[in-house]
C-alpha cells in the first residue's frame, strides 16, 4: 500500500514510517515540523535506504494536502498522527487544541473523500477512558467527552467523527488506536523522542536526568493504592506501537473499530526509574513529591482484542525500552538539534 502519514516526522510517526517501509509499503509524510525536525525524516531514509516524499505543511492546508496527494497518487490509506499532544498546554490553550486537532482531522477526511482514499488509522489515546472504573481497560470500558483535559476530548471527539463517517459510508475503513504510554526508541539510536523544553512525561524526564541536563526526577505521589505507592502505567515500546499501526492498516475492514495498544503490564514510577538506572548504568537522583493534579493511581490496558483481530502482540519489555531510549539519548544528547 502507499500510505500517507500525517505527523510522520514525530516520535510515533517516524517509527511507524520505518515499520511500514520494512513491511514493504510506500510512505509519504506531511508534517508541519512544529514538534519535530526534518532530520527525523532524513534518518528514516537513512535507516531504510528509501526516499520518503515530504510535505512540510499544516494538515489544515487543504490545497497543499490535495496537491501532495495528487503528485503521489494513488495513495491507498492514511495514518493520522498529526496533532497537538501536551495535556497541560491543552488546558491553557483549549481553543488552539480544538482548532488544530479537530480542524486537521476534518480537513483530512474531506480531502480523503475527494481523492477516493477510503482507509484511515487514527492515533487516539487511552486518555479517552478518563479515570478507570476497572482494570485492565478494555475497548468496552466507558469513555466520555467529560474528560479532564481538552487534549483527551479532542481524541474522543475525533473517534466519534470517524465512527459517524464510517456509519455513513459503507466503503470507509476507520480504526482508532488507543495508545497507552509510548516509550523507547529505534534500536539504531538514530530515531527517538525529542521533546522541546523540559519534558512532562516520565521516561524523557528520567533520561534527561541520566544525561545530566536535569538534576533530579520528582516522583509524583508515593501514597497511591498501588504495590509501592507510586503511579502505575502501561509503557509500550514505540516499535511495538509502530507495528500495531501496520497490523491495523493491513487488517482494516469496512466500518469503524477501536483497539487498545498496550502491554497489559502495569509498571510503577519507581520500577521505571530502577529499570532506567540498570539500562544506563547511572544513578538517577529522585525526590519524593506530592501527587500531580489530575493523575490517576493506575491505568493499563487489555491488548487482547488487537491480538485476536490484528494478530499483533508486544514483543519488548520496559528494560528494552530503557536500553533503547538511553541509546538514543546518549548518542543524541541534544536530540535532532545536535545533528
Ligand atoms: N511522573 C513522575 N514524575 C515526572 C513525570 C511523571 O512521577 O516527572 C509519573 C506520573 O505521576 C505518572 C507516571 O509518571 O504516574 C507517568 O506519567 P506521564 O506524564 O509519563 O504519563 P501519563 O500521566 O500521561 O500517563
Amino acid at each position: 500500500m502507499r500510505v500517507l502519514l500525517t505527523g510522520g516526522a514525530g516520535y510515533i510517526g517516524a517509527h511507524t514510517a520505518i515499520a511500514l517501509l520494512e513491511a514493504g509499503h510506500d510512505v509519504l509524510i506531511v508534517d508541519d515540523m512544529s514538534g519535530t525536525s526534518p532530520e527525523a525524516v532524513a534518518r528514516v531514509e537513512q535507516i531504510t535506504g528509501t526516499t520518503v516524499p515530504l510535505l512540510v505543511a499544516d494538515v489544515r492546508d487543504r490545497q497543499a494536502l490535495t496537491d501532495f496527494l495528487r503528485r503521489n497518487a494513488p495513495v491507498d490509506a492514511v495514518i493520522h498522527l498529526a496533532g497537538l499532544k501536551a495535556v497541560g498546554e491543552s488546558m491553557a490553550e483549549p481553543v488552539r487544541y480544538y482548532d488544530v486537532n479537530l480542524g486537521s482531522s476534518i480537513t483530512l477526511l474531506e480531502v480523503m473523500a475527494a481523492e477516493g482514499i477510503r482507509t484511515i488509522v487514527f492515533s487516539s489515546s487511552a486518555t479517552v477512558y478518563g479515570t478507570p472504573e476497572q482494570l485492565p481497560l478494555t475497548e468496552e470500558s466507558p469513555t466520555g467527552i467529560d474528560l479532564a483535559n481538552p487534549y483527551g476530548k479532542t481524541k474522543r471527539i475525533i473517534e466519534e467523527i470517524l465512527s459517524d463517517a464510517a456509519a455513513a459510508d459503507p466503503d470507509l475503513r476507520a480504526i482508532s488506536l488507543r495508545y497507552f504510554n509510548p516509550v523507547g526508541a529505534h534500536p539504531s539510536g538514530l530515531i527517538g523522542e525529542d521533546p522541546h523544553g523540559i519534558p512532562n512525561n516520565l521516561m524523557p524526564f528520567v533520561s534527561r536526568v541520566a544525561i545530566g541536563s536535569l538534576p533530579e526526577v520528582a516522583v509524583f505521589g508515593t501514597d497511591y493504592d498501588t504495590p509501592d505507592g507510586t503511579g502505575q502505567r502501561d509503557y509500550i515500546h514505540v516499535t511495538d506501537l509502530a507495528a500495531g499501526h501496520v497490523a491495523a492498516l493491513e487488517q482494516a475492514t469496512p466500518g469503524y473499530d477501536v483497539y487498545n495498544l498496550g502491554t497489559g503490564e502495569p509498571v510503577s514510577v519507581l520500577e521505571l526509574i530502577a529499570a532506567f538506572e540498570r539500562a544506563s548504568g547511572r544513578e538517577i537522583p529522585k525526590r519524593l513529591a506530592p501527587r500531580r493534579p489530575g493523575d490517576v493511581a493506575a491505568t493499563y490496558g487489555d491488548p487482547s482484542k488487537a491480538g485476536r483481530e490484528l494478530g499483533w502482540a508486544t514483543r519488548l519489555t520496559i528494560d528494552d525500552a530503557c536500553r533503547d531510549y538511553w541509546n538514543w539519548q546518549s548518542r543524541n544528547p541534544r536530540g535532532y538539534a545536535g545533528a
